[in-house]
């Protein structure tokens, strides 16, 4: 504040005894008393908006070093179909239960922590494994180590190629688990020397990847494979610092009937407590439960925890960042402000594809039906595009403007009027207000929970839109 002031601390202490308060350098002050001294000096006090929570980043290096400790690593696996990723997940998840932990049943929350030689391991453990490519698309960058499932009787695939490329391209270490071990017509130097073919040359053979023989079905070499991990973490000198306030990662969202948004996220630095005020994405809150995935219910989540948490206004999207915010008046505006951005780049987005869209009508006569869509959980939004892309009616075609998990919102009825588009709700419902705002500015809202009935209703319109106007 003295700062801010062009006055020195000494000054600043005088003035707030001036007032009656007896203070010391490192106290945090009232915005109330900020106003009152900066008003006597002829200065206005403004609220500071951070809409780019990338700052956050560099506010890393005030960390001292002396509050950097050992964080937990947080591992995604990755590798082809079929190989076993979700089977290993499992295994992994069981040893925990096994040992004795709380609980013991389990809930998916998309990430678990599981502990092994007195150590934490974090697992992210989505459905789809597109998360991390997503992600890292979206410039979230949470795993510190992948592991590359290769299965032994079936060899390195295109997706395997695919996932190790990506974690390369980010700059991750890799460890391969060659799988299902316990088949007959498996043949893991089949694997190792394919792989050394992509400057992933095993240990074994001079290089520097670790290999671990694995048989998630089996549960074998499980063991190995943690430890291989916490060594490699070791290397990695993965540190956070406790103390201050939390930022980290969102892994899933989505619309809980009873208890409102609720996601899933990694603290990936700082604690992260009950009460605390987030912007988190477009949207804020205030935390009011936080568990994990054995319905442990927490306090605090320290740093390289995944819980899942409730309290948020609205619902946001995997690979958001989150951080916490003293004041939630500066939360809710960095939330809107966010979210008013977005919304001039979406509307920018638009109009030119809708220029384009034009320009393509007078070049070949396609034509679009322009659709916001918001659906109860990501998987039925990726359904309904897969099904919607499928749809063409002599060359007209439904458009995605916006897709979403959560409620239909303010924001999405001004994009579709933006946009010309129709709201399409699948399992969720627009509240009162949304509603006489979609009337009043002549945007159509249909409401659905049967996925057929969408894509017959947009066959049906396109086909209105076929017919000739008189
Ligand atoms: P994902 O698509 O990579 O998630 O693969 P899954 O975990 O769904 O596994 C695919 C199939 O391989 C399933 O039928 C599993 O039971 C089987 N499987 C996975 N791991 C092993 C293993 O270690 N040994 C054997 N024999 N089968 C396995």
């Amino acid at each position: 504040v003295a700062e801010a002031l062009d006055i020195s601390n000494a000054v600043l202490i005088k003035k707030l005894m001036g007032l009656g308060m007896m203070t010391s350098v490192n106290q945090v002050l009232e915005r109330d008393v900020v106003e009152l001294i900066a008003m006597d000096m002829g200065i206005e006090v403004k609220d500071e908006v951070i809409t780019d929570l990338t700052r956050y980043d560099e506010m890393e290096i005030i960390d001292d070093p002396k509050d950097l400790v050992k964080r937990s690593p947080i591992i995604t696996i990755m590798g082809h179909v079929d190989h076993g990723k979700t089977t290993l997940l499992d295994s992994i998840r069981k040893s925990r239960v096994v040992t004795g932990e709380a609980g013991g049943i389990t809930q998916h929350i998309g990430a678990y922590q599981v502990e092994h030689g007195g150590e934490k391991i974090t697992f992210i453990d989505t459905p789809g494994h597109a998360a991390f490519t997503e992600m890292r698309a979206r410039g979230a960058k949470v795993t510190d180590i992948v592991v590359l499932v290769v299965a032994a009787d079936d060899g390195v695939k295109p997706q395997t190629i695919e996932a190790l490329q990506h974690a390369k391209a980010s700059g991750v270490p890799i460890i391969v688990a060659i799988n299902k071990i316990d088949k007959p017509t498996a043949n893991p130097d089949n694997v190792m020397s394919a792989l050394s073919a992509h400057d992933l040359t095993p240990e074994a053979w001079g290089g520097t990847t670790p290999y671990v023989e694995v048989s998630a079905l089996k549960r074998l070499g499980i063991d190995n494979l943690l430890d291989i991990i916490l060594v490699l973490a070791e290397v990695e000198d993965l540190k956070a610092n406790p103390k201050r306030d939390a930022m980290g990662t969102v892994i899933e969202a989505y619309l809980d009937k009873g208890r409102g948004p609720v996601a899933t996220v990694i603290v990936e630095n700082g604690t992260l407590r009950i009460g605390d005020i987030i912007v988190i994405g477009n949207t804020f809150g205030r935390i009011r439960t936080m568990n994990d995935d054995l319905k442990k219910r927490y306090d605090e989540a320290l740093p390289g925890t995944p819980v899942e948490i409730t309290g948020l206004d609205q619902v946001p999207q995997a690979g958001d960042i989150f951080m916490v915010f003293k004041d939630e008046r500066v939360a809710r505006q960095t939330a809107e402000a966010r979210s008013s951005k977005l919304k001039e780049t979406y509307i920018k987005q638009q109009k030119a594809s809708s220029l384009e869209s034009m320009f393509g009508a007078q070049d070949d006569g396609e034509k679009v039906l322009n659709l916001v869509l918001k659906c109860d959980v990501q998987g039925s939004i990726e359904a309904l595009k897969g099904m919607l892309d499928k749809i063409d009616v002599d060359g007209f075609k439904a458009n995605i403007v916006r897709s979403g998990v959560g409620g239909i919102s303010e924001t999405d009825v001004q994009l579709a009027s933006a946009s010309g588009a129709v709201v399409i709700g699948f399992n969720v419902r627009p509240t009162a207000a949304v509603k006489s705002l979609a009337e009043s500015m002549n945007v159509e809202i249909r409401l659905y929970n049967v996925v057929y009935r969408i894509t017959e209703d947009i066959e049906k319109a396109l086909k209105g839109m076929l017919e000739p106007v008189f």
